[in-house]
């Protein structure tokens, strides 16, 4: 079968790789009918995480059930499914305390201690051998272990493209919101309005938000988040967006921040230069989005950190003591979520398709990574179809 793999930072093929087939009796095989490139993917296309062989990506995909392993008893073939991004055995201590991006059994380079090189929480599909090592679901078919506790059926009646992102950015988008537990009338700022802070913006409305804020460097971002999240939208290269926030805020700052962007703000560095950084300053990219959200976040507020940071840096922390800010940050647990945010689409309360920009064949990946890395043709989420 065909499927998109990582060869080396920029270096996207499509190659034909083997079938994959049942291999533990918990797993299935999905055959993919829609995958889409996501914010993380582009973290090793730059070369921010380490991957030593080439790997098949994709985190995001939906598909149709063609095999299952004796002991899925939930799922038979021909199902539709779709499969949230972290790999949980939902069995283990951390996968019964609601923490499945913690599972302590789907990683081989599982350990408490936490850190770029170092060991890691639960599985991820398709990002790397220190995630796992697990095939993605950009490719025509994919091999889902835990089949019995990730995947969720699709109800009749909704396409691909209405539910496919309920396995990551709808699902991250209202991790940023939910760790916040708004109470009504808040104001959320929103860093970033790539496909996740576009979802962070739609849901905070969900939540209650009373005023909804998103800031981007690229125009048409921008444009974006006020046309799908009826946000008031500003480019962080014409304002100051602290200075925004406090305007818009009596002086305060806003309830909750939310930082959608991760260590890549303002990043124009070359492969080359990234690894340079990691190697030598300890740090990849850098921590400018958190820093502006912590500026701009009031007294008492809550900061939540959806963009991915690896290494260690330079952390505001007295800043942060002196206004007693609370932060959360980490994978989304798309597990805890995704069965409300599905009845919420179901429902007509919240539309998550209409950010995408490119649908492309398979073969055409090479090209999305492209576009969506360097922000050209408008390109906002691209969709491939196997
Ligand atoms: P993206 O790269 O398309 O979006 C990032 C956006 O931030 C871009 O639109 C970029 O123009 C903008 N930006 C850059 N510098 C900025 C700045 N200084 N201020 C404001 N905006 C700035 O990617 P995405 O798919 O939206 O993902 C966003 C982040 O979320 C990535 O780091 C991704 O890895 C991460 N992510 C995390 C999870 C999770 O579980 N926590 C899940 C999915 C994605
Ligand atoms: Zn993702
Ligand atoms: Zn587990």
């Amino acid at each position: 079968m065909n499927a998109v793999r990582y060869h080396k930072p920029k270096d996207m093929r499509v190659d034909n790789v083997d079938d994959p087939r049942v291999e533990e009796p918990r797993d299935a095989i999905v055959r993919v009918t829609s995958t889409a490139i996501c914010g993380s993917d582009l973290h090793l296309y730059n070369g921010l995480i380490p991957q030593l062989h080439p790997m098949t990506m994709g985190h995001e995909f939906m598909g149709i059930v063609e095999d299952v392993g004796k002991e899925v008893t939930n799922l038979k073939k021909g199902d539709r499914v779709v499969v949230p991004f972290p790999i949980a055995c939902g069995r283990c201590y951390f996968c019964t305390h609601a923490l499945p991006t913690a599972c302590e059994n789907s990683n081989p380079n599982y350990g408490p201690q936490g850190g770029l090189l170092k060991e890691k929480g639960g599985a991820l599909f398709g990002y790397t051998d220190l995630y796992g090592g697990y095939a993605g679901g950009q490719a025509e078919a994919v091999r889902v272990p835990y089949a019995d506790y990730g995947p969720r059926k699709v109800p009749e009646g909704l396409t691909d493209e209405q539910v496919l992102f309920l396995t990551d950015i709808l699902s991250t988008g209202w991790t940023g919101v939910d760790k916040a537990q708004l109470k009504g009338g808040e104001t959320v700022a929103v860093f970033g309005c790539g496909p996740v802070g576009l979802m962070a913006q739609k849901l905070a409305w969900i939540a209650g938000a009373e005023r909804v804020i998103g800031f981007d460097r690229q125009q048409y971002r921008v444009d974006m988040a006020k046309k799908v999240a009826n946000s008031e939208a500003f480019d962080v290269d014409e304002i100051d967006p602290v200075d925004k926030v406090r305007e818009l805020t009596d002086g305060r700052g806003a309830d909750v921040c939310i930082d959608a962007v991760g260590m890549e703000a303002e990043a124009d560095a070359g492969v080359l230069e990234r690894v340079v950084d990691i190697a030598i300053k300890h740090q990849g990219g850098s921590l400018v989005a958190f820093k502006r959200a912590v500026d701009a976040v009031r007294r008492g507020g809550v900061v939540t950190v959806l963009g991915v940071y690896t290494t260690d840096y330079e952390f505001p922390w007295g800043q942060m003591f002196d206004k007693g800010v609370q932060v959360w940050g980490g994978q989304a647990p798309v597990h805890n979520y995704i069965d409300y945010l599905l009845q919420l689409i179901q429902d007509g309360k919240v539309r998550a398709d209409d950010i995408i920009t490119h649908t492309l064949p398979l073969d055409e990946a090479p090209h999305g990574y492209d576009i969506f890395n360097k922000k050209e043709d408008n390109c906002v989420k691209v969709v491939l179809k196997p």
